[in-house]
């Protein structure tokens, strides 16, 4: 892929504080791109727990992750930010007053100014083994819209919050939901299991995928239990692995950047020991450092708004008030 982009900001990471970044360039009149090695938008939150309640987001007393989410997609709509989503960034090089990213797919990003809000790095979700095939035909590692699984037979996979969470949701839009784990303990919230195995969600521990048939699509799933090799074909027509997620900082290790515990040192500014290169979010580290979503919109307005002063020293650092417009 030789695909080319130039903007102004390009900010790195498209969970919470990125999507607040990419509000607040285009407030400040920059342009930007948001890239994420994620299908989707909104990060942790919307790959781990869409569908919970979040009680500390200012302004919220209570809100769905997944509606945070499109809310903040909707509040940088206006600038048009340009979404690269499926590509890891993996190489930075500096170029005079400009830097270029290239993903790992080859495109290249030429910005005068980056911010990285990583959180912890790429998260993947652990794959389902030897069912690469049907991925995005049947079987998928997230549910961000549960309507999408509405009326039909839905086998999930795994044993932590988010299993129990989807089996939770889907319960009611569903036809049927299998939840099967390798083993007869959950690490799901102990209220949640206690929900779902009242309900009618068909939970079978000592049950594992042997194989997923169908053609075009997912059609039925053979499972077998792991102390009887007893075997049983099931007919559903989706399958949720929720077999959780390997975070690796990866490529963003080798740029030179000064970490901490696998975190990236920023100053008050939010800007990092490189030239341009300023971090916010999960990702920032600095003494007194708390991890929360709403800890990192004020740190994206910061990092967003420096960098606004480094793209152009004639910028303002404030960036006057939204509501005088
Ligand atoms: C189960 C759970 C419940 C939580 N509940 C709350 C809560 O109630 N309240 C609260 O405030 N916080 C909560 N948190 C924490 C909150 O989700 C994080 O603080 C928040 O998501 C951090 O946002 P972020 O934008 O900094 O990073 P993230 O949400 O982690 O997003 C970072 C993004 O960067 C991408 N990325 C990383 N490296 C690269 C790369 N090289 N190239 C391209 N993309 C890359 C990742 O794919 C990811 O999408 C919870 C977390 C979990 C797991």
């Amino acid at each position: 892929m030789d695909e080319r982009h130039t903007v102004d900001l390009l900010i790195i990471g498209a969970g919470p504080a990125g999507l607040y970044g990419a509000y607040y360039a285009g407030f400040r009149g920059l342009s930007v791109a948001l890239m994420d090695s994620l299908p989707q938008a909104g990060g942790q939150v919307a790959a781990m727990y869409p569908e919970k309640l979040i009680y500390d987001v200012a302004g919220f007393p209570a809100i769905k992750g997944q509606d945070l989410i499109d809310n903040c997609v909707a509040q940088a709509a206006p600038f048009d930010p340009r979404y690269l989503l499926g590509h890891r960034a993996e190489e930075l090089v500096h170029a005079g007053e400009s830097i270029t990213v290239t993903t790992h797919k080859g495109v290249a990003v030429t910005c005068r100014a980056v911010v990285i809000t990583g959180g912890m790095g790429t998260f993947t979700p652990r794959p389902l083994p030897d069912a690469d095939e049907f991925e995005g035909r049947g079987l998928r590692y997230f549910v961000p819209k549960l309507d999408e699984l509405a009326g039909l037979d839905v086998l999930i996979v795994g044993g932590g919050d988010s299993a129990f969470d989807w089996a939770q949701n889907l319960e009611p839009i569903a036809n049927s939901v299998t939840l099967i784990h390798r083993r007869d303990t959950f690490r799901a919230h102990e209220h949640t299991v206690s929900q779902v195995l009242a309900s009618s969600v068909d939970v079978r521990p000592f049950t594992e995928v042997a194989r997923i048939h169908g053609a075009e699509h997912v059609k039925s799933v053979e499972v077998f239990h792991n102390k009887t090799d007893a075997r049983e074909t099931l007919d559903v027509q989706a399958v949720v692995a929720a077999l959780g997620f390997t975070a690796d900082l990866g490529p963003l290790t080798r740029w030179g950047l000064a970490q901490h515990k696998r975190h990236i040192v920023v100053d008050t500014t939010m800007a990092t020991n490189l030239p341009r290169v300023f971090a916010a979010g999960d990702i920032a580290e600095y003494a007194g450092k708390v991890r929360l979503i709403s800890v990192g919109f004020g740190e994206a307005a910061t990092a967003v708004n420096n960098a606004a002063t480094v793209i152009d020293p004639n910028a303002k650092l404030f960036p006057g008030h939204s509501s005088a417009l």
